[in-house]
């Protein structure tokens, strides 16, 4: 059993049809403790037979699953959800030591999982089938749902527990069996949670794991019995993903990077408006997809907004995060990121704008942190307002009114979140209804994505038709099928008659 404190020796092992395997890979990545810049486990980057290996287990355990009755497989979810509870607050110390956000993150994450699971425990009401009877004489036509077979759930770092919770309870309860290839960043959260939904009664088979990079994955996609395939990550690998997988003949939906807005009115409380702000650029250390990345001041706040930042974020607690409640912000992934996300400082500088509060500072030990930064004086065509920095920088615009404002916004490549900060309804409106982006805070700093509704992710920040979680996972996770049915008078064309009465007496 892997727990929060995986010592550096420990290999990251596959889940293939119920058992635990060591990989015969020789291509190995290491798993970091971000908050100390130390290796805490190795990650097998899996080879394409072995990646076969894990679709050929699901593949089998495929047929007795998809017709256990669907109260019985969210049964499953009901056990899976108490094993779940009852192991939060390790779960949560796992995730902080090899992702680096803080406990009250990794425990919020967890929390958003769960509600997945709780959603997923209502599926028999929602897998329910339509009927519209006597659609044409003596004809009755019905649609049923049914499971689409092998689906394959590719997630990213910064969600260990949660991104990946958003798929498996969804597809398993609807019938189809499920792979995990979680991010080789953060492996063993992903284990730890299989442990789990083993010990909450999973057949073997029906939840899988394989571990690794493109390799790996495209194996996985391009297998003939892959059915759908579930994609959280960058722009770049959602679009190739969706495109490999659809003209391999599968359904993709694969949700990419963002770059979201966060409009501040004139007549906002700017006091709850920074606040809102900070802990939406800076919660998880930037590392969102729903960060809001970019402040549009309207109008003329920008100065009081901008030390109101710099205030703020200057009394941040940031530092390693284990073991301690004390920290308000952690460290980033990687050092190559803490390298990258720092550059754009320097790129902001160059193109001509203004580093209010910058975070590049000395700390003891080799945890990969940064403290925040805010970048005045951003105009929308700098990189620094175009492209996804992931990390703890926001830039701040500048806006002569609402419609300058959206204008910016529509500038945007991406389109995962857009929020507003005003106490004018007739703004909130325009702002809701004019905004090119699936996920709208109204006076809500992270319109954070829910198990019961769908992640409305638009433009480069998605790509297929249906979203992830709430009713459009349903549709996702099943394929429909329309039965006609006509039954005939057992004695011809006798219509009004009781077919029991008129039945003709035996001969004898
Ligand atoms: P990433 O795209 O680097 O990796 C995501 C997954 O894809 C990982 O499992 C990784 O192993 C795999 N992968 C990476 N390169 C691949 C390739 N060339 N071919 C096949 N598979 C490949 O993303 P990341 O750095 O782990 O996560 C951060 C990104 O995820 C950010 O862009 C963030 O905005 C995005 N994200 C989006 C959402 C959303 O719902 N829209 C949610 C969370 C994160």
């Amino acid at each position: 059993m892997l727990d929060s404190k995986a010592s550096p020796t420990t290999n990251v092992p596959v889940l293939d049809n119920g058992r635990w395997t060591s990989s015969a890979t020789t291509r190995w990545g290491d798993v970091y403790n971000p908050s100390q810049g130390t290796v805490i486990a190795r990650v097998p980057l899996c080879t394409a037979d072995e990646a076969a290996g894990v679709v050929a287990a699901a593949n089998s355990a495929l047929e007795e699953w998809s017709a256990t009755p669907v109260i019985e497989r969210a049964r499953l979810m009901f056990r899976y959800r108490e094993l779940l509870e009852r192991n939060l607050n390790d779960l949560a110390r796992l995730i902080t030591r090899e992702h680096g956000k803080t406990l009250a993150e990794s425990r919020a994450e967890i929390r958003r999982g769960i509600e997945v699971v709780e959603f997923a425990c209502g599926i028999p009401s929602l897998i329910m089938g339509r009927t519209a009877p006597n659609l044409a004489t003596n004809i009755d036509a019905d649609i049923e749902r049914h499971p689409v077979g092998v689906c394959l759930g590719i997630t990213p770092f910064n969600f260990p527990a949660m991104v990946p919770m958003w798929m498996f309870p969804v597809a398993i309860v609807c019938g189809n069996t499920f792979i995990l290839k979680p991010s080789e960043k953060v492996p063993l959260t992903a284990v730890r949670i299989g442990e789990l939904l083993t010990e909450a009664g999973c057949p073997p088979g029906v939840f899988n794991i394989v571990h690794g990079d493109r390799e790996c994955v495209d194996a996985l996609i391009n297998h003939p019995s892959v059915a759908a395939v579930s994609f959280v990550g960058s722009t770049p690998v959602a679009q190739s993903i969706y495109q490999t997988g659809t003209q391999a003949g599968k359904r993709v939906q694969a949700a990419g990077g963002a770059k979201n807005h966060f409009v501040i009115m004139p007549d906002a409380d700017l006091k709850i408006a920074v606040k809102a702000l900070a802990e939406a650029a800076f919660g998880c250390a930037g590392q969102r997809c729903m960060a809001s990345s970019i402040a549009i001041a309207v109008g003329p706040i920008g100065d009081e907004l901008v030390e109101g930042l710099c205030d703020y974020a200057t009394k941040m607690r940031v530092g390693p995060t284990e073991d301690t409640e004390e920290v308000d912000m952690g460290p980033v992934i990687r050092r190559s990121e803490q390298e990258r996300i720092a550059s754009y400082l320097d790129i902001a500088q160059g193109e001509g704008a203004t580093v209010a509060l910058d975070g590049r500072a000395e700390f003891e030990g080799d945890g990969f942190l940064l403290r925040p930064s805010v970048i005045d004086n951003v105009r929308p065509e700098m990189r620094v307002a175009t492209e996804e920095i992931f990390g703890p920088v926001l830039s701040v615009i500048r806006a002569q009114n609402l419609d300058e404002a959206i204008a910016f916004n529509k500038h945007s490549r991406f389109g995962n979140g857009a929020s507003i900060y005003t106490s004018n309804g007739f703004a909130a409106r325009e702002f809701q209804r004019r905004s090119p982006a699936g996920m709208i805070g109204i006076n809500v700093g992270v319109p954070a994505p829910m198990a019961w509704l769908p992640f409305t992710g638009w433009n480069q920040s998605f790509y297929g038709d249906l979203h992830i979680q709430g009713e459009e996972a349903i549709d996702f996770y099943t394929r429909k099928k329309v039965t006609m049915s006509r039954w005939f008078h057992p004695h011809g064309d006798t219509a009004g008659d009781s077919i029991w009465n008129s039945a003709p007496s035996k001969k004898t």
